[in-house]
């Protein structure tokens, strides 16, 4: 037995040695960088490049902005072929390989790789490739300062040195997006004892005061801690690219947002980058994470990704303080009378759609937007739950099992669990109403959600209705007091000013 553990030991000292590093370097005069992966241990013949980038459902093929990799071993060239688009095979076992990649134009939701005089923006997929069966090693990102030595770099890996990073496999390298240059700024904050950072960067960035920020910062995350009782990371940076183009794309413990202006009215925006730290990241079906950067990744749950999450933007902006229970109403409702004007509604269901945003190409989905739809079904989810439980229960109790169910090494959720769930914690009254709001394409079954909760539509508006505790109290006479506050978001810790340095 003791000569068993002595040998797991060093097993297990070995591998944890065992890394790929990733050595990379600007050039202004070409626009490009160069990039070098090293295998500490092993060889291997294969080296890709992803098609596609997480958070962003289109094949993007990001090897075709790679030029002339180079292969070697122990030093001595290997020669290569180039099968495809994203694939580069060595004719014999290489444990290095060099190549320039150029600058690309953003795409729809991140700049992809920018070079200015002064600053890099890097989005891991645009820039770093893998050797097959390396990708679950360390993998170091050691970076060349540019524009020079004084170089800030704003990251969410944790660093060995200014420059030196690590990161525990590829998944999480090629997630860690960068911005570096001589005028990248930082601001700090700390909540529930984990490292914040708020960086500007980007063509328009210089001025902008990122106190704002800061304060968005916390109220956010400390709704997000109340929700699920933690914080998932060891440190977060808000990525914020003023003036960069694309809109925003998450991160394990990160996001990088386009900012216009500077940045008023960004509070939506913020949460819902945010959130997806958690429903996305951590909150996922199982194609998503660990992911095939090879193919598409098909998953009928876009609409609890992206439109749930939009949700709860509005509703982590009602408890932060930064909007008002009844302007979250007003907002929900335009979008569901913009919604019921889309004839495709009768045609795609909210899976459908989701399925099929590979074929779209354009990230909206299928025919129907699963944003638009998938906030509105959040919406009526929520309602339907506090409807069936007497506010005992909410869509935050079907968020918080799903994340404790996701979250750390654990596997993505599969394809029914979310139905599942709500039927746990709704009853089996969820089970037809989350059928019409996901699976069928009929008109949303918000009309029978409303009374329930009090509440009425009155010219389009969704709003509480004033003669609903005697028609309510008849069947649920013990709720008519806490009817007002039926689907309130509020009574969450009120937010506080926490220790700021910048
Ligand atoms: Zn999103």
């Amino acid at each position: 037995m003791m000569r068993t553990l002595t040998l797991c030991g060093i097993l297990i000292a070995v591998t944890s040695l065992q890394a790929a590093h990733y050595e990379i370097s600007f050039d202004q005069a070409t626009s490009t960088a160069l990039v070098r992966v090293r295998l500490d241990s092993g060889t291997a013949t294969d080296f890709h490049m992803p098609a596609w980038s997480p958070g962003d459902y289109r094949i993007v093929d990001f090897g075709k902005h790679v030029s002339a990799p180079r292969f070697t071993r122990l030093g001595t060239r290997v020669t290569s072929s180039h099968p495809s688009v994203n694939h580069w095979k060595a004719d014999e076992p290489a444990d290095m390989v060099e190549y320039r990649v150029s600058t690309q134009k953003s795409g729809i939701f991140s700049e992809n790789f920018r070079m200015t005089s002064d600053e890099v923006f890097v989005h891991g997929p645009a820039v770093f490739g893998w050797f097959e069966g390396h990708q679950k090693e360390k993998q170091v990102l050691a970076l060349t300062p540019y524009p020079g030595d004084s170089a800030t770099v704003a990251i969410a890996l944790p660093s060995t040195d200014q420059y030196t990073f690590t990161a525990n496999n590829y998944d999480v390298l090629l997630d860690s997006p960068f911005a570096m240059g001589s005028k990248v700024r930082i601001a700090e904050f700390v909540v529930g004892g984990k490292r914040h950072q708020v960086s500007a960067f980007g063509p328009r960035s210089q001025g902008v005061p990122l106190n704002g920020f800061v304060e968005i910062g916390q109220r956010v995350a400390t709704q997000c801690l109340d929700l699920f009782g933690e914080l998932p990371y060891e440190k977060y940076v808000f990525l914020y690219d003023f003036g960069g183009g694309g809109g925003g794309l998450e991160h394990m413990n990160s996001a990088r947002m386009a900012m216009w202006g500077d940045g008023s009215g960004a509070e939506d925006f913020i949460a819902h980058e945010f959130f997806h730290a958690f429903n996305v990241k951590r909150i996922r079906p199982k194609t998503l994470g660990p992911f095939d950067y090879s193919k598409p990744a098909v998953t009928g749950a876009l609409w609890w990704l992206e439109g749930v999450t939009d949700y709860y933007a509005e509703v982590i902006n009602v408890r932060a303080g930064y909007k008002t229970r009844e302007s979250a109403m007003r907002s929900l409702s335009s979008e569901l009378r913009a919604f019921n004007r889309d004839s495709d509604r009768l045609k795609v269901s909210a899976d459908e759609s989701s399925r099929r945003v590979w074929e779209s190409n354009n990230s909206s989905g299928y025919g129907i937007n699963y944003y638009t739809k998938g906030k509105i079904i959040g919406w009526i989810l929520d309602l339907a739950i506090r409807g069936e439980t007497g506010g005992k229960k909410s869509l935050d109790d079907v968020v918080r099992s799903l994340y404790a169910e996701t979250k750390g090494d654990k596997p993505g959720f599969s394809e029914t669990r979310i139905r599942e769930l709500c039927v746990e914690i709704g009853g089996a009254a969820l089970g037809p109403i989350y059928d019409d709001c996901v699976t069928r394409a009929v008109e949303l079954p918000i009309a029978t959600v409303l009374p329930k909760v009090g509440m009425v539509i009155t010219d389009g508006v969704v709003n509480d209705n004033p003669s609903a505790s005697s028609a309510i109290g008849k069947k649920w006479p013990k709720q008519i007091d806490a009817l007002p506050g039926l689907i309130s978001w509020e009574g969450r810790r009120p937010w506080q000013q926490l220790t700021t340095s910048s």
